[in-house]
């Protein structure tokens, strides 16, 4: 017999509990224990292991034990020693009789650690036994870390470990989801109601979602207002519909908490990998009011993958031009002639095609990568300002689009009038789209950059005013000398044939003293009612789609 107890340091005896009724087997395992070099406590049902561990549990290492006795058998002692969290530290192995995998779920679920099956094999059994011990010496160090103290749940890296563990110790198919709990504005919750309500918040969150997920076999929090719950599989997913409840009355009806559930797991991927999924899942809906969970499914996955090849090829792509930049005229109404153009980029990927820049935009936002495409497309804009000089057509300004992160980036303005010098433009030719996504938050920060543009001496374009949060109240803080009306609106009032939400749009902006172009008309009757209003200039499909730079320098030369 080799070395049982080979990973275990020798100079403290460590003391483990028997719990079983057949005084036999007692016997037997107390003579092999202490030849093991264990000091053995012996209890012949599960009330007695229980008064046993009360005095001893400080110093056991170990619990093995029986799950049928009289008076109170494996699984109550289970129960109850699981109610008391001055136990937690002691892991429990259970001895079952036959491989019975119901009764394996039941005892997972009621907190141990390990199997083994009876009758005992000596070495198996040690090598249970002393793996387990050791995990449990090793946690211990880190035991601080094992509970999140807040909400008594598992921390992050304790629940990965602990569901892995269930994935090792059920080895049949048997199934299982896990459930991400997430609040929908937490941050400001937090700042709304303080700390420390937030923090009791959390802690009754915890415990309604422990009590409505039924035998949850692991919960964690994964992050701040992040929980993840290990259930087994439930096809009729009867557990949503309890959902409803978990957030009634806890901090008034503002509280929002939704749930990202990735059903019958992937065994072979790593737990956190799941959680992950999961979270994508919840994130996807946060904005979405009335649905409260998500399911990971195959189009989650297929958008990853695709996300995925996104993040792969945008380098490469920079490199080798794939990104190709149109022009699409803008018309001016007062001069009925063409004043200036927008710069929107394409991507004519190898393998996928033609991608729309609603597909890639947001993945090169979440992946900081959208920085040096604007800056790309602001050459190409440069370098056509600078063509169509040269070749003498009519002097017209042309935009680009710029995002967020564009205005996070502290030299932007620099690295913008160093392109523009570059290439000798007129700077206030160079108009730069705020673009919808970048005036919703920071308006310190955005307010800062966009005056450094304009000192710069290029224009400052508000893109997609009307289309979605854009609040009116930044309107007069921003910095700003064009305001483009959301195609939406446009389209809207079309449609009704009521433009008087344009009007106000137009009479706001001249209020503000911004020249104004209508994004996206179509047809001879929009551009009508638009010249009617006062509105200055005219993108859209009715003068023309965005072009190639052939075709717009022969656009202009017309
Ligand atoms: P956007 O800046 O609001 O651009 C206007 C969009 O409206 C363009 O779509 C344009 O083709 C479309 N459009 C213009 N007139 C009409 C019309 O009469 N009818 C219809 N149905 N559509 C019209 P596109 O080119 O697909 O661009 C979509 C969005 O992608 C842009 O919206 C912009 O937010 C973003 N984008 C495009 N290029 C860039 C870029 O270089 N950098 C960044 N950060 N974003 C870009
Ligand atoms: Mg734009
Ligand atoms: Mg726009």
């Amino acid at each position: 017999m080799a070395h049982h107890g080979g990973r275990l340091t020798k100079n403290a005896k460590r003391t483990l509990l028997v719990v079983e009724d057949n005084a036999i087997n007692r016997e037997i395992l107390r003579a092999i224990l202490e030849s093991e070099g264990f000091n053995v406590l012996e209890a012949e049902n599960g009330l007695e292991g229980l008064k046993l561990l009360e005095e001893h549990y400080e110093d056991t290492s170990l619990v093995l034990l029986d799950v049928y006795m009289p008076i109170c058998d494996g699984f109550e002692f289970l129960k109850q020693k699981r109610a008391d969290k001055r136990f937690d530290s002691v892991p429990v192995i259970v001895a079952t009789a036959s491989e019975s995998r119901h009764d394996e779920i039941t005892c997972l679920k009621l907190g141990a650690n390990d199997f083994i099956l009876k009758p005992y094999n000596v070495d198996i059994m040690m090598n249970r036994i002393n793996n387990t011990v050791h995990l449990r010496e090793s946690a211990s160090i880190v035991n601080q870390l094992t509970w999140d103290k807040l909400t008594g749940l598992y921390s992050c890296e304790f629940f990965y470990r602990r569901v892995d563990n269930v994935f090792t110790t059920i080895n049949d198919d048997t199934m299982f989801d896990i459930v991400c709990s997430d609040i929908v504005n937490f941050k400001s919750l937090n700042e709304r109601y303080g700390r420390k309500n937030c923090d009791r918040l959390l802690k009754d969150l915890a415990r309604r979602l422990c009590d409505v997920l039924p035998g949850y076999i692991a919960g964690g929090r994964i992050s701040g207002d992040t929980f993840a719950f290990l259930i087994e599989h439930q096809r009729n997913r009867a557990w949503v519909r309890q959902l409803d409840n978990v957030s009634k009355g806890l901090m008034g009806t503002s509280l929002n908490v939704k749930f990202g559930v990735v059903e019958c797991i992937d065994r072979s991927l790593s737990v956190s990998l799941s959680c992950d999924r999961a979270i994508i899942a919840v994130d996807g809906i946060k904005r979405t009011f009335g649905v409260d969970v998500a399911w990971y499914d195959d189009k989650i996955r297929q958008q990853q993958l695709a996300e995925q090849i996104i993040m792969e090829s945008m380098e490469l792509a920079l490199e080798k031009h794939q990104f190709a930049v149109y022009f699409q005229p803008k018309h001016s109404l007062r001069l009925n002639r063409t004043c200036g153009a927008e710069a929107l980029v394409r991507w004519i990927h190898p393998d996928l095609g033609y991608v729309h820049p609603n597909e890639f935009i947001p993945v090169f936002e979440r992946s900081g990568f959208v920085v040096r495409l604007d800056l790309y497309v602001c050459e190409e804009v440069c370098h056509e300002i600078r063509r169509c000089q040269e070749l003498g057509l009519p002097s017209v300004s042309i935009s680009f689009n710029a995002s967020q992160l564009d205005f996070d980036t502290p030299d932007f303005a620099d690295q913008v009038a160093a392109l523009a010098d570059k290439y000798g433009v007129d700077r206030s030719l160079l108009h730069v789209e705020l673009t919808e996504t970048a005036y919703s938050d920071n308006p310190k920060r955005l307010i800062e950059a966009l005056k450094e543009l304009r000192e710069h001496g290029f224009k400052v374009d508000l893109d997609d005013f009307g289309s979605g949060y854009s609040s009116l109240a930044s309107l007069n803080m921003l910095p700003l000398d064009v305001m483009k009306i959301d195609m939406s609106i446009i389209r809207q009032a079309s449609q009704l044939n009521d433009y008087r939400i344009v009007h106000s749009a137009i009479q706001m902006a001249q209020f503000l003293d911004l020249e104004t172009v209508a994004e996206g008309a179509e047809t001879l009757g929009e551009v009508e009612e638009l010249k009617a209003l006062g509105c200055d200039a005219i993108q859209g499909y009715y003068y023309s789609k965005p072009l190639t730079r052939d075709e717009f320098e022969k656009y202009l030369a017309t």
